[in-house]
């Protein structure tokens, strides 16, 4: 064991303790330090024992254990607990060295200790951890944003205990990840992370429910179809899981799924994403309609009310099944598309906001590997924005200009058979309904600017006079 440590890891709960036995198994020191000290003992003697982790009793030890610039990763409960830390930390620490917070941080909050720290001398890390406890031990996806001068002195530490994808040549060496932009940026990429995860699980319910309730499909049939779907562009780790829950049986042989009760819970990144994009004034409508479609899952009691009171159309279908299940198939990957367009449009709004520059195609490969929403497909979002950095929506790349146009006519099969149905697709209809709006050069907002002035004078320009010349009518001719 080296005499001072690469790193100090406060907060041993299940995050913090996996991320140090993988930063040893890399061959780093770290000096583990958890509020409660016992935590710190039995971790000593237990997990990390012969290992190259040390620990500390208090902040001054952890702190005096460093090599510099010294560098302290807090993973605990996100909120005032890393406040008190790093108040904690800061009479201890000297100029240039590094404090770096992994929890679950909104990114305001991220802002605001990055502008806190610089002024205390010190750098700040915001950094989102995704893969949840298996991905701390065996290489999450991190996003790392904040002070870039912090970035070289931890670069080789989160880059070698990150989730590494393969390269062109199939060697799985391409770290996932890679710094992201300055101050709240990390947190904020891991954000729109969650959300964009709340939308891949809604879509494939969405698909799920088509299937089961319009078709008839059995678990043991659903399996078959998430498992040859897993082997086209949809391949990825939430389609692989949905497989593999369809396979799993009780002991009488029935489908656990099914027994499931049908109530989805949150803790809040999905709202954040939603507010965050309304805050920027950025359409990120199938992110909002998948925390809603939580919201109303959460509903059950007036939902079993309602269902014995209001009748909707009965469920039949005459046409194809294996051709209606493909139509599936290319209406999620459609919509799918539509979601990470609408995410990448949020970070480019968020970019202008904050001032941030932001690595798009390095966004996108820090989440192939790592993370929950990992897929072969953002490999494609890479390519994307490598070709052209200021892309300004993904719908207009070629690749994915030609795969939502070739899936457009499954995509309002599905969307047409599911309200003939009254089978619920908030996500499905809201990205074909954004595609709609988005490839449409004349919307209605000619009226409702009408509608605007004629109750609150609130102006309008026109179609034949230059853009910032405003006008007014008296619509009813009264004075
Ligand atoms: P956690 O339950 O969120 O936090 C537990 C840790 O925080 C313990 O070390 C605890 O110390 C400390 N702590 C709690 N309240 C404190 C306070 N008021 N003052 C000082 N310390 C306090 O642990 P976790 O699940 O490992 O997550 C750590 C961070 O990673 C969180 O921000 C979480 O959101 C984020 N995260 C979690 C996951 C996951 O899958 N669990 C995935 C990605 C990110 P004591 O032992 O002394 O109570």
């Amino acid at each position: 064991m080296k005499d001072k440590s690469d790193i100090g890891l406060v907060g041993l709960a299940v995050m913090g303790e996996n991320l140090v036995l993988n930063m040893a198994s890399k061959g780093f020191t770290v000096t583990a330090y958890n509020r409660s000290y016992e935590k710190v003992e039995k971790f000593l003697s237990g997990r990390a024992a012969g290992k190259t982790i040390r620990g500390a009793k208090d902040i001054q030890e952890l702190v005096a254990s460093l090599a510099t610039p010294r560098k302290v990763m807090l993973m605990v409960k996100a909120g005032q607990p890393v406040d008190d830390f790093i108040e904690l930390l800061i009479p201890h620490l000297d100029a240039g060295d590094i404090i770096i917070d992994g929890g679950n941080t909104h990114y305001p909050d991220s802002n605001r200790r990055t502008e806190y720290l610089a002024s205390k001398g010190l750098h700040y890390i915001g950094a989102g951890v995704s893969g949840g406890e298996e991905g701390a031990l065996k290489g999450p996806s991190i996003m790392p944003g904040g002070a870039i001068a912090a970035w070289p002195h931890v670069k080789d530490i989160f880059q070698s205990i990150s989730a590494k994808v393969a390269n062109e040549q199939g060697e799985l060496v391409v770290p996932c990840c890679d710094w992201v932009g300055d101050a709240g940026a990390g947190h904020f990429v891991k954000m729109v992370h969650n959300g964009i995860e709340y939308g891949d699980m809604q879509l494939i319910c969405e698909a799920y429910q088509l299937m089961k309730e319009v078709l008839g499909l059995s678990a043991d049939e659903l399996h078959q179809v998430f498992a040859d779907w897993n082997q086209t562009e949809l391949d990825s780790y939430l389609v692989e899981i949905t497989r593999d829950i369809f396979a799993y049986k009780q002991a009488d042989g029935s489908p656990l799924v099914e027994d499931i009760l049908d109530t989805a819970g949150q803790k809040g990144t999905g709202k954040w994403t939603g507010v965050t994009a309304l805050d920027l004034g950025v359409p990120l409508t199938l992110i909002g309609e998948a925390v809603f479609a939580r919201c109303i899952s959460a509903q059950k009691a007036e939902r079993v009310t309602a269902a014995k009171l209001i009748q909707g159309p009965a469920k039949q279908f005459t046409g194809d099944k294996a051709a209606f299940i493909e139509d599936i198939r290319k209406a999620l990957l459609a919509s799918k598309i539509v979601s990470y367009a609408q995410g990448y449009v949020l970070f480019k709004e968020a970019a202008k906001e904050f001032g941030w520059s932001l690595n798009y195609g390095a966004i996108a490969l820090m989440w192939r590997g790592g993370c929950i929403i990992r897929s072969a497909f953002l490999g494609k979002i890479k390519e994307a924005f490598d070709q052209q950095p200021d892309l300004a929506n993904l719908l207009l790349d070629p690749y994915f200009m030609d795969t939502v146009s070739s899936a457009q006519s499954s995509w309002r099969n599905v969307i047409s058979t599911a309200v003939a149905n009254g089978v619920p697709v908030p996500c499905l209809s809201s990205a074909l309904t954004y595609f709609d709006g988005y490839r449409t050069e004349r919307l209605p907002a000619n009226l409702l600017q009408a509608q605007r002035d004629y109750f609150g004078a609130h102006t309008y320009e026109r179609v034949d006079k230059p853009r910032g010349e405003f006008f007014h009518t008296n619509w009813t001719g009264r004075g």
